[in-house]
């Protein structure tokens, strides 16, 4: 017989569809993630200079963001790279919400962060090296803030499922699903973006999905394509890499984005969402704060 995906992933119930939940909407400020507008997460690996994070919070406001993304805290593969700025860069996250109006996702690296980062961010990001770090998972849970899951690199579905419904059990059903790429053994690309697990989430679990192409392509010429597929699969949002001059970056500047290339990956994205009745909704700059240019 035939195994359903019921059966597959039985140790995480909580995150399927069911007569009950078939579509979890969570409320961000004035947006809400897994609803019917598509959200747009965008801004700068890590969270550089005053400048940097508010002119890309104005700019991809302009082209239809609607979070802030940028990290504070950054997990680096060497001890040598940037390790971000901490509680200055949470600071400055909040003055660039201030002016944009746009929300914050920052990531989250430990348990005794948690209360700290959940102060200052709308969103806590779990990284793809922490997906199965339970007590930082149960922490972030508890703090009552919505939760962007990432997938770990080596994370099956079901191991990612699995994390998704520890922190529904620690009583926080505000989870987003990111896909961000897998480790294979192609080795062109910086990770293997599995688009397939997107559809498939989208089939199986009422938790919004989002993509980060950025991460799984690693290479800024292929995020916009990603985008796209990432559309046409069913994703709820996306999560993009975007720097004022990418080549300076000091974080993932090879799979940055520069203001140019966003507002075109945004445009190339216009067709695919009308496909779904969807359409973006740009800002204009007004130059009265932001909630004027918000109304
Ligand atoms: C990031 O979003 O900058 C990041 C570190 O992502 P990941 O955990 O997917 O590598
Ligand atoms: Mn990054």
């Amino acid at each position: 017989m035939r195994e359903t995906w019921y059966e597959r992933f039985a140790d995480s119930p909580d995150v399927l569809k069911s007569a009950r939940c078939s579509q979890t909407v969570i409320p961000v400020l004035d947006l809400e993630i897994g609803g019917d507008e598509f959200i747009t997460m965008a801004g700068p690996c890590s969270v550089e200079t005053e400048f940097q994070l508010m002119a890309t919070a104005n700019h991809v406001r302009r082209a239809g963001a609607r979070v802030l993304r940028g990290g504070a805290f950054k997990p680096r593969s060497s001890p040598y790279s940037f390790q971000g700025h901490g509680l200055q860069g949470l600071k400055m996250l909040a003055r660039a919400r201030e002016e944009s109006g746009l929300a914050i996702v920052t990531e989250v690296m430990s348990e005794t962060d948690v209360p700290l980062v959940a102060e200052y961010a709308d969103i806590l990001q779990i990284g793809t090296r922490n997906m199965e770090n339970y007590s930082l998972l149960e922490a972030a849970a508890r703090s009552g803030r919505p939760v962007l899951l990432k997938r770990g690199m080596v994370a099956t579905i079901a191991d990612w499922l699995r994390s998704a419904q520890l922190i529904l059990d620690n009583g926080n059903p505000n989870v987003i699903l990111c896909e961000r790429g897998i480790r294979t053994f192609e080795t062109a690309m910086r990770n293997t973006f599995d688009l397939a697990a997107i559809a498939l989430l989208k089939q199986i679990s009422h938790l919004p999905v989002i993509a980060d192409p950025s991460h799984a392509a690693g290479h800024r010429e292929l995020v916009p394509a990603l985008a796209r597929m990432a559309v046409a699969g069913g994703a709820d949002g996306l999560l993009v890499e975007v720097h004022p001059n990418p080549d300076r970056a000091w974080s993932d500047g090879e799979q940055s984005l520069d203001f140019a290339g966003f507002d075109a990956m945004m445009y190339g994205l216009e067709p695919w969402l009308e496909v779904r009745g969807q359409e973006l909704v740009r800002r204009e700059e007004t130059g009265t704060g932001p909630v004027e240019a918000l109304g």
